[in-house]
């Protein structure tokens, strides 16, 4: 039966990425997908096939942040801002077009807003660690501290709103609140704990959909496997990293260097570069995985994904909690290595990419891994999720 479901999403590139396939699929089957959006995601989600309801985000065109502890504590406030600007702005357009079931961000809590004022059942989609009675990423890997002056005041405004919405003011059921259905875009084995999640969660994997709205990429020369570097799209302030990559590879001759440098600089900062470096602001990144031997990466949970749905190594240089936490279990899964911002030079990236490269039992742990997680037809097992929900709710 056709349906509308509604994607309220969070506006991070790594957020909106792994809905595309689940969008695309839904769409397949018949259902109308419109999907909340900044302006910069309006490509993404028509090329999935879902109509934009375009909104204007606090965060701008996407979610960027230099991490500091200041802009950590910082975010709580953001996200809540966020979401009753969200609610304000796409309200009426889904009073007239009210879907049957909204699909949001795990950060979207404008979605729990006006889901919950308007009776409509929700499933969360979590791009990054879900949480259950035994695992809370906050607890383990905490992004700032609840007692946070900025923290605090966001609880407080927070707890005053709750009910406006028809929800208890009580804003640690609302941060610790589980769904009946959650959908979450990694394998079980990567989980933390991932044994503990019960029938109400289901693990997609990365759900990988069509990128071609952002080009293609090819490398020069086939045989020569590619070294993809990159801190992904969130992060920012961070530019002597890319200095300090190009000294590392300035005689990694026989692989191609691809390195895209965000919105830490200009590309052209880096200089004249030897030709087997490209530089650029944004690469298609699938397209280069498909090609690369090696991922030196911020560890984002997408960019994790990716490398090893493509049976890429990694060495994880992570600027934030989560990636931290990603960095220490592909490390514990024996999927590549960590290194600590603090302790990257020249030398020590050169000695991990090496390193990794050269050891055979990483590998081949990679490459069953990969298999392991393509074997899942991702996009699939999350629309299932969801269509079945709805259905038992009918
Ligand atoms: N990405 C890309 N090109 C780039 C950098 C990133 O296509 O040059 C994509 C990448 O494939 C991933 C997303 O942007 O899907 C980044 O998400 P991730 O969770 O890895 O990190 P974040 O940017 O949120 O820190």
């Amino acid at each position: 039966m056709s349906s509308h479901i509604a994607f309220f999403n969070f506006p991070a590139i790594g957020h909106v990425n792994p809905t595309l396939g689940v969008i695309e699929e839904l769409v397949k089957r018949g259902n109308r997908v419109t999907c909340t959006v900044t302006e910069h995601f309006v490509p993404a989600v028509r090329a999935a096939g879902a109509e934009p309801v375009v909104y204007e985000s606090v965060f701008g065109e996407f979610y960027r942040s230099p991490y500091t502890a200041e802009a950590n504590a910082g975010e709580g406030m953001r996200c809540l801002n966020d979401a009753t600007s969200l609610v304000e702005q796409v309200g009426l357009f889904y009073e007239k077009n009210k879907p049957d079931l909204i699909a949001h961000d795990f950060m979207a809590w404008g979605a729990r807003f006006y889901a919950a004022k308007n009776e409509i059942p929700v499933v969360r989609l979590f791009p990054s660690y879900a949480w259950n009675e035994h695992f809370n990423i906050q607890e383990r890997f905490p992004l700032a501290e609840f007692t946070d002056p900025q923290v605090m005041d966001m609880i407080g405004k927070l707890a005053a709103l709750l009910p406006e919405f028809g929800l208890p003011a009580d804003p640690m059921a609302f941060f610790q609140g589980i769904e009946k259905r959650g959908i979450v875009f990694m394998p079980r084995t990567f989980h933390y704990d991932g044994d503990t999640f019960d029938e109400r969660f289901v693990f997609a994997g990365p759900c990988l959909g069509d990128r071609s709205f952002q080009g293609t990429w090819r490398p020069a020369s086939p045989d020569r496997p590619a070294v993809l570097i990159s801190l992904g799209t969130a992060a920012t302030g961070w530019p002597e990293f890319f200095s300090l990559a190009v000294e590392a590879f300035r005689d990694l001759t026989d692989r191609e260097v691809v390195i895209a440098v965000g919105d830490h600089l200009d590309p052209a900062e880096l200089g004249e570069l030897p030709p087997h470096f490209t530089v650029r602001r944004h690469v298609p990144q699938l397209d280069v995985l498909r090609h690369a031997g090696l991922f030196v990466t911020h560890g984002g949970m997408n960019s994790t994904m990716e490398a090893l749905y493509h049976g890429v190594p990694m060495v994880v240089i992570p600027q934030m909690n989560e990636q931290r936490a990603n960095g220490l279990r592909v490390e514990e899964l024996g999927l590549g290595r960590h290194l600590a911002k603090e302790d990257t030079t020249a030398q020590s990236l050169r000695a991990a990419v090496d390193q990794i490269a050269n050891d055979a039992a990483t590998t081949e742990r990679v490459r069953a891994f990969g298999a392991s997680m393509r074997a899942v037809d991702g996009p699939a097992v999350a629309a299932d999720a969801v269509e079945s929900f709805l259905a038992g709710r009918r």
